[in-house]
């Protein structure tokens, strides 16, 4: 039985999801699009949440990936405040936590994921926080004129933009990083150096190589416990450390995956008429040397989003394009090219003391990806050197008076 049918359901009114709907109409796509989303609100940009969202210098309404009348005009259904439980893929059709089922022609499952929290004692603590969704931080900024100590556990892209708002707002920020450096996971460790000097210089305390035992607190948290029995007061505990893909009704269903969904060039997973695209989805990727991985970005969900879309359409489309990134905190823009996991060799181009420089990463002397502090011209140029798979000579690499593009070979 089913309660509803749509040519194609959208699980997720995140950035994958909404672009999918958005690329489908682009597309001509004629016929009846849902998308169902556990949140209540309407798509919204998530970046800003640690960013101008958090620091209350942009108001909800101006991050709405589109105005609230434009899904209604163009004939997409909200169904927001939904969240699918289940998937009969022989059926075609999606259960939702109410019980509503809803059949479909093609279904894309968008559903991101969600925060990973610390497994340790305390974690469910008043006062502990994570920043994935609109309520985390609408909830966070609720408590923040209470806590003059903040502690923040991860020293990834949100962890430190978070540090960099709240240290900025006038509060005392602890960073904990398990890891010997901050962004030892995506980032070579000239930059991660970089951030480090940036935040300390900011006022933020950073403790790399530093394990948290528990949080402290009876209701609300007080403190955080080091490994090293250290405690560090804190009336807010912010726990930045990544995300657990949200694919377990797919995966129930039968879909291949684990860490998330497998997904084609096409986005298309291994059961019929289910596609899979954003944080959600792993691929191979050419620009991790073949490896299967999992893209959190902006950039990778609309992409997809776009190949999903096409794919649905009957249009010739593949997933192929070169992953970029962005990162904003204090006054630096962070743009990143391609993906520096693997590099043999870094060159940094420029001094970073004048905090515009640009470090370039190799793989067997070929280019594999750049990272760009307020250095929008390199980011713009290097694209093509990554794209290029470019053997360059280090040493113009690192001469910044030379354009990245001139060095492309031709
Ligand atoms: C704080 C923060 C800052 C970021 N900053 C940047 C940045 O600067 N640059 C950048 O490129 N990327 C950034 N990202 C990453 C980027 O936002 C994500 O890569 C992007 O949102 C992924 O889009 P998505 O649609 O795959 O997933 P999401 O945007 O997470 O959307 C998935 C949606 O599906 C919903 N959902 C999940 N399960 C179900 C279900 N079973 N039923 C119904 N709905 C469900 C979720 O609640 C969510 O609304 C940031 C992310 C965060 C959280």
């Amino acid at each position: 039985m089913r309660d509803a049918y749509h040519d194609v359901v959208i699980v997720g009114g995140g950035h994958a999801g909404a672009q999918a709907a958005i690329a489908l109409r682009a597309e001509k796509f004629a016929g009846s699009i849902a998308i169902v989303g556990e949140e209540p609100d309407p798509p919204y940009e998530r970046p800003p949440l640690s960013k101008a969202y958090l620091s209350g210098a942009k108001a909800f309404e101006r991050i709405l990936i589109r105005p609230p009348a434009f899904w209604a005009e163009r004939d997409i259904k909200l169904r927001t405040g939904e969240r699918v439980v289940a998937v009969d893929a022989a059926a075609r059709r999606v259960t939702t936590a109410d019980g509503a089922a809803i059949g479909y022609g093609d279904l894309i499952w968008a559903a991101g994921g969600h925060a990973r929290r610390l497994a340790c004692a305390g974690h469910a603590l008043g006062g502990v926080h994570t920043v994935r969704n609109r309520a985390d931080v609408d909830r966070l900024v609720r408590e923040l004129p209470a806590a003059a100590e903040i502690v923040i556990v991860g020293g990834g892209y949100i962890g430190l933009e978070a540090a960099a708002v709240l240290v900025t707002l006038g509060k005392r920020v602890t960073l904990v990083e398990a890891q010997d450096r901050v962004l030892a996971r995506v980032a070579g460790a000239a930059l991660s150096r970089f951030f480090e000097s940036e935040h300390r210089a900011h006022g933020v305390t950073l403790l790399p190589g530093t394990t948290v035992d528990r949080i402290e607190g009876v209701e609300t948290a007080t403190g955080v416990r080091l490994g090293d029995g250290t405690i560090l007061p804190a009336q807010l505990v912010i726990v930045g450390i990544g995300i657990v893909p949200a694919v377990a009704p797919l995966i129930a269903a039968g879909a291949a995956g684990g860490n998330g969904v497998l997904v084609d060039a096409q986005c298309r997973t291994t059961l019929p008429h289910v596609h899979a695209i954003g944080d959600c989805a792993a691929h191979a990727s050419a620009w991790a040397d073949g490896a299967t991985i999992r893209l959190e970005s902006v950039q990778n969900a609309n992409d997809q989003a776009v190949v999903a879309a096409r794919t649905i359409a009957g249009r010739d489309a593949a997933y192929a394009a070169v992953p970029w990134f962005w990162s904003d905190q204090y006054d630096l823009k962070l743009q990143t090219v391609g993906l520096s996991t693997g590099h043999d060799a870094a060159v940094v181009r420029g001094d970073p003391a004048t905090r515009a420089f640009a470090i370039l990463y190799l793989r067997r002397g070929r280019v594999i990806a750049l990272d760009c502090i307020n250095a929008a011209r390199d980011f713009v140029q290097g694209k093509a050197l990554v794209a290029a798979g470019a053997a360059i000579d280090p040493a113009l690499l690192a001469d910044p008076t030379r354009p990245l593009k001139s060095l492309l070979p031709a």
